[in-house]
């Protein structure tokens, strides 16, 4: 009781609650593309991510956010971040649950099931925190491709497969385990990685193969005090992708300065700083002058990420309007009783199970990279699914937050957590290629691949069981075979994005779902916001199998 009122009718947080137990649509998903899945640490992983511990770090990390250290208290140059504790006690969670490189040890690869596995992880992780992702995501990227150096993946495949997290500044082999970056963007562009302008000369060579000097900058690089990095640079062959260690293998630190961090819109926990090399040692990965083939095979895994993370954002952000909304009461009844809200909530919740299921289909490509049509699915998908999803992200946060009214857009802890969600969510839209890159790089996907026999094949489970989809999969195929002008490149990715996710909901979803996807989605009966599905639809079942409680 305080002096003036009675504090009543403000809804208690989402706390200590098992993420993983009650997100039905992950649990289907994960039922759909891998039957039988030992799912014991997923949910372990659940509990974890949903305790009000880590809530905790997850709010400290954010408040308390990195320094830039360049220079030491009698002035030599040291370039360091300092991060709050409650940073490094997230990266040890998210190393643990073997979110970064692990899934590519070789117990892991013998599964079958390592990235669908570590893709709902990674989904589960983010309603935690997404910043400390950053580094976890290029980690996961950056192993494969680390492969085209066989020598420097053969000293440093056991740090970067480890569960170990040290965020110590020392030789990699002192280590048990280390993280790696990624550096393309500079000044002049970020879309476009043949403008770089950081040059590499030689140096020499030794057991790691060729060495360079590089010389240059990057404008983004994120994560900095990573162990080493994957960059672009120009050698005599053109854009090459190198290796490029903070500490050299003599010990001594790589001559990599970091200029200052960016002052970012979200992402707060995350360290995104300015560097420039100054003769740094890099070492050559891959064929000289092919940096662009091979840093492109990171992209796709680090695309995958953005929409598994916008996923778990979206999850995370109808989880808390759900939570909020079956306790605040107005006009004499709880919010999530009033029509025109059930509308809201089950539209959003048709939104994050069409996510879900898509992002996670997309990962179980990478695990059966032997078969031919996930091989074009994966190629297909993964502009399509960080389009469509992460371009849905912005919005639907927004929504979602005005069910809190003005709770939501207050930063404090709690539900304040709705307000951290919406700064990060145009970020996945944008890093790894902005929307209009995700939708060129469908057209050249369908140029390349078989591709409309491929999404023909796709769709057809799901044939007869709504006449909206029916309609748009009868089309696809050869508006996909005809597509020839840039100009429709966004539609064509929204519409296999929708077909695609549609024709998972036949399988993965109650028919409830299903049906009032497809109606509002494919079949025209709905708006330009979200909630205004038809009145046919079944709201309460929909609104009932996304409850964040048991
Ligand atoms: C927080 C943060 C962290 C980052 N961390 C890293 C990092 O660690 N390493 C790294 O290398 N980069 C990083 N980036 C950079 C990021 O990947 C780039 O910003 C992104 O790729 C876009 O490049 P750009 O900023 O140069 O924009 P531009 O390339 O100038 O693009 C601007 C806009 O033009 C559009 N566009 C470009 N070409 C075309 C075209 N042909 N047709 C139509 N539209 C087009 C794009 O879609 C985009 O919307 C980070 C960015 C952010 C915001």
């Amino acid at each position: 009781m305080q002096a003036t009122h009675e504090v009543f009718n403000q809804p208690a947080p989402l706390v200590d609650v098992n993420l993983f137990e009650t997100n039905r649509a992950l649990q289907a998903a994960l039922a759909f593309n891998a039957p039988g899945l030992d799912t014991a640490g997923l949910r372990a992983l659940g509990a974890t991510v949903g305790s009000a511990e880590m809530q905790t770090h997850a709010r400290l990390a954010n408040v308390f956010t990195p320094q830039l250290k360049t220079h030491s208290r009698v002035g030599e140059r040291i370039d360091q971040v300092e991060f709050h504790p409650s940073y490094h006690a997230l990266m040890r969670e998210a190393v643990g649950a073997g979110l970064h490189g692990h899934a590519f040890a070789p117990e892991e690869t013998a599964s079958g099931t390592a990235h669908l596995r570590r893709a709902a992880g990674f989904m589960l992780f983010t309603e935690l925190e997404p910043s400390v992702l950053c580094p976890i995501s290029m980690s996961y990227a950056v192993t494969p491709a680390l492969q085209g150096n066989a020598a420097i993946y053969r000293d440093w495949a056991p740090q970067l497969t480890s569960r170990a997290y040290d965020p110590t500044l020392k030789v990699w082999r002192d280590k048990p385990g280390a993280t790696m970056g990624m550096g393309m963007t500079e000044k002049q562009g970020g879309s476009d990685v043949r403008a770089n302008t950081t040059r590499a000369e030689p140096a020499g060579s030794d057991g790691w193969g060729q060495r360079f000097s590089v010389t240059g900058h990057k404008w983004f690089f994120s994560a900095p005090m990573c162990d080493a990095f994957l960059i672009l640079a120009q050698t005599a062959s053109g854009l090459s992708c190198l290796f490029l260690p903070r500490v050299l293998p003599d010990g001594s630190v790589n001559a990599i300065r970091i200029q200052r961090l960016k002052d970012k819109l979200g992402n707060k926990a995350n360290a995104s700083s300015e560097v420039e090399f100054h003769g740094a040692s890099a070492w050559l990965v891959g064929e000289e002058g092919r940096g662009v083939p091979q840093i492109l095979a990171m992209g796709t895994m680090t695309r995958l990420d953005c929409a598994l993370g916008t996923s778990g954002l979206m999850r995370q952000a109808l989880s808390i309007a759900l939570n909020h909304t079956t306790q605040r009461k107005a006009f004499g009844k709880v919010l999530i009783a009033q029509p025109l809200m059930k509308n809201v909530l089950a539209d959003l919740a048709l939104e994050s199970e069409a996510a879900t299921a898509l992002a996670l289909r997309l990962a179980r490509a990478f695990d059966r990279q032997h078969d031919p049509h996930e091989q074009v699915m994966a190629r297909l998908l993964t502009p399509v699914a960080k389009f469509w999803i992460c371009k849905r992200g912005s919005h639907f946060a927004q929504e979602a937050m005005e069910c809190l009214g003005g709770n939501g857009y207050v930063e404090e802890g709690g539900e304040g957590i709705m307000a951290r969600i919406y700064r990060e969510m145009p970020l996945n839209s944008i890093w790894e290629g902005a929307g209009n890159i995700m939708a060129l790089d469908l057209l050249r996907a369908i140029r390349k691949a078989d591709a409309a026999a491929a999404l023909a094949h796709e769709l057809a489970p799901a044939k007869g069981m709504h006449a909206a989809l029916d309609h748009l999969a009868a089309r696809l195929p050869l508006r996909v075979e005809e597509m020839a002008t840039e100009m429709e490149a966004r539609r064509l990715a929204q519409d296999v994005a929708l077909a695609v996710q549609a024709a998972l909901l036949a399988q993965t979803a109650p028919a409830e779902v299903f049906n009032a996807f497809c109606d509002s989605r494919l079949g025209g009966h709905w708006g330009y916001s979200f909630g205004s599905l038809s009145s046919g639809a079944d709201v309460d079942t929909i609104i009932s199998r996304a409850m964040p409680r048991a």
